[in-house]
């Protein structure tokens, strides 16, 4: 595999980012090509070290020595095949993917590891580039339809597993596009969404058929008065769709009309048959138009006007499996007192209109950076996607808090080889500016006398274990204040959303309320499957992948009695740790 001792003779390289100064000033992606010549060098750094935990550390059980040694020995090609042998989509991975890969190679353990990562970019780069990148429709249709709800990474591939393996697939999206968070979590510096769109063709071409702008499930608010874009009339589906599978329904209401506010705004309510516009209830500067004291409730992730709604019990008159990948969008919140004050935002209500604007669908973003002082809340990578976004849109200042402590530069003793490092990371976005604050908490939100938030009262904590379980005990006199005009909450997401889908289903729901799941990948409803962040929880674009590609395996299999799909994962699989 690779150059014999190659990894004696050549160091790690990676792609330079471009430089600060001019990246700041458009959205463009980050790093700058590597030659395919330097690659090469790289791939043969892989050393034949037997025993290649980097497989273990992909959750795709991607076949990395094998793509080195192609690379190196010139035959991209193949090295092509062998990649997507395992990976639909190497070109998001390759960009987004934070390497659990590299934390387990072998090289890793007294030197820098094989820059896995590059080369897999750089295969299915110059995949794309050469033209072969093909659509790969089924050759045989095996008359079985299954939809799929939600279009992030898990939606994605298990639609294309599914529908190279002969069956019609419809992938429902309740997004003005596909692609999830890609789309619309994903900043363009980091993924450029034209890399999305080009794989999109790919499954259209294999038959994938999307319908963006339809909700399935009730949202809360929905009236059920208009546009029900499928059967959504009696609402009890058939145990006995073609194919004589069928998707057995829960006793689901069809559209029954209003699930509850729990997690939503105050939207007064859709309008006229369409989901309500969450940007009309802001005013032109970002600002709530909830007045100062009104109880606040969890800010909705936007969603367009225009959508349809289909009943989550009809797709089972309308299909034979069904498969759930509705993410995890329910944003852990800061609920301390001020929270009603303008100026404060969970981080996918920030970045959603943010990456719109990028995309041209939005003239300007309700919720701006520009000319403010900024804090994000929470230390981890959608912060740190907040930051590049802040940077870009000229904020004055902008500082990350994290409650944790400053985690080490290096591996401690506890954390060995070949699990996942909790060491100290730092993104682009870091070295473009701004300040982490690590020990610290906040108290509550200022005030500006106006309805909007001033700033933040902090204190340091200490983190002490309890019964094992950390405890962050304030510092005595560490008290301080940090004057901010918008403040950005990015600390993480609590499950699947509760109302609309899941409760119309009534599917059940596992200890961390994320979607219960047995080892096939099912649900309590016959015929209904979940992957994805909607069953993980908040996860990775990785195990996104690896989950649809597990799960179309088990719908293949149900629906046809056997299958051919490889399945890299279980559904209690967890990373190494
Ligand atoms: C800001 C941000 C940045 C991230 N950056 C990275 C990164 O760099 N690398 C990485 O590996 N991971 C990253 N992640 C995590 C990663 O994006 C997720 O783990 C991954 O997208 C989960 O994929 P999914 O398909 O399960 O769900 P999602 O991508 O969340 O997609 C779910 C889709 O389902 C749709 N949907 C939900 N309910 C319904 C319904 N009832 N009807 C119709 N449609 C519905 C939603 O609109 C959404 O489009 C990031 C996450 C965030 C929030
Ligand atoms: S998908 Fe992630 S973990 Fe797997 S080989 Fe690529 S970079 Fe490594």
């Amino acid at each position: 595999m690779g150059e014999l001792g190659g990894f004696l003779r050549h160091g790690r390289e990676g792609p330079a980012r471009r430089p600060v100064a001019l990246r700041v000033r458009d959205w463009r992606e980050v790093y700058e090509p590597f030659p395919p010549e330097r690659l090469q060098v790289q791939a043969a750094r892989c050393m034949d070290c037997g025993i290649p935990f980097c497989h273990e550390g992909c959750p795709l059980g991607n076949l990395i020595p094998d793509w080195n040694d192609l690379v190196y020995r010139d035959d991209w090609a193949a090295a092509m095949d062998r990649l997507h042998a395992t990976n639909n989509f190497p070109e998001m991975t390759g960009r987004l993917c934070p390497a659990p890969c590299e934390e387990s190679c072998v090289l890793g353990i007294n030197a820098k590891p094989v820059t896995i990562k590059q080369v897999e970019l750089g295969i299915v780069e110059r995949a794309f580039a050469e033209g072969w990148v093909k659509p790969r429709p089924a050759a045989v249709s095996t008359c079985r339809r299954v939809a799929v709800v939600g279009s992030g990474p898990a939606g994605l591939a298990a639609a294309q597993q599914l529908a190279r393996a002969g069956h019609s697939v419809v992938v429902y999206e309740r997004g003005e596009q596909a692609g999830g968070l890609l789309r619309y979590g994903i900043p363009e510096f980091k993924m450029e969404k034209a890399v999305l769109d080009r794989r999109l063709e790919q499954l259209a071409a294999e038959g994938v058929e999307f319908r963006c702008r339809t909700v399935v499930g009730a949202p809360p608010g929905w009236s059920g008065a208009a546009s029900a874009a499928s059967s959504g009339g009696s609402g009890v589906a058939s145990a006995g769709g073609s194919g004589g599978s069928g998707v057995a329904s829960a006793g689901g209401s069809g559209n029954s009309g209003p699930t509850g506010p729990a997690g939503d705004s105050g939207n007064s309510g859709p309008k006229s048959g369409a989901y309500s516009n969450h940007y009309s209830d802001q005013s032109s500067d970002g600002k709530r138009i909830a007045g100062p004291g009104a109880p606040w409730t969890a800010e909705p992730l936007a969603t367009p006007t225009g959508v349809s709604v289909v009943s989550a019990a009809s797709l089972g008159s309308d299909y034979d499996a069904v498969v759930l990948a509705g993410g995890a969008t329910l944003p852990r919140d800061l609920d301390i007192p001020g929270r009603h004050l303008a100026g404060i935002h969970t981080a996918m209500a920030y970045l959603k209109p943010a990456n719109l604007v990028q995309e041209g669908a939005l003239a300007a973003t309700p919720i701006s950076a520009e000319g403010k002082h900024v804090v994000i809340v929470g230390g981890g990578d959608t912060g740190a996607d907040c930051l590049g976004t802040v940077h870009r849109q000229g904020a004055v200042s902008v500082h990350q808090l994290e409650i944790m402590p400053e985690p080490p530069g290096e591996r401690p003793g506890s954390n060995p080889w070949p699990t996942w490092p909790t060491i100290l990371r730092s993104s682009a976005a870091h070295e473009e500016g701004g300040e982490r604050l690590f020990s610290v908490s906040a108290t509550q939100y200022l005030d500006d006398g106006q309805g909007g938030v001033a700033g933040l009262d902090l204190h340091q904590v200490e983190l002490v274990m309890e019964g094992g379980r950390p405890n962050f005990v304030p510092v005595p006199g560490s008290e301080s204040v940090l004057e901010c005009e918008l403040v950005l909450l990015a600390m993480g997401f609590l499950g699947p959303e509760r109302t609309g889908l899941v409760e119309e289903l009534g599917l059940d729901l596992d200890a961390r309320g994320n979607v219960a799941r047995d080892a096939n990948w099912a649900t309590n409803l016959d015929g209904v499957f979940v992957c994805g962040d909607m069953g993980r929880g908040q996860s990775l674009v990785v195990w996104a992948i690896a989950e649809g590609r597990a799960a179309a395996a088990s719908v293949d299999r149900w629906l046809m009695g056997d299958t051919s799909l490889p399945a890299p994962v279980q559904p209690t699989q967890m990373a190494l740790r």
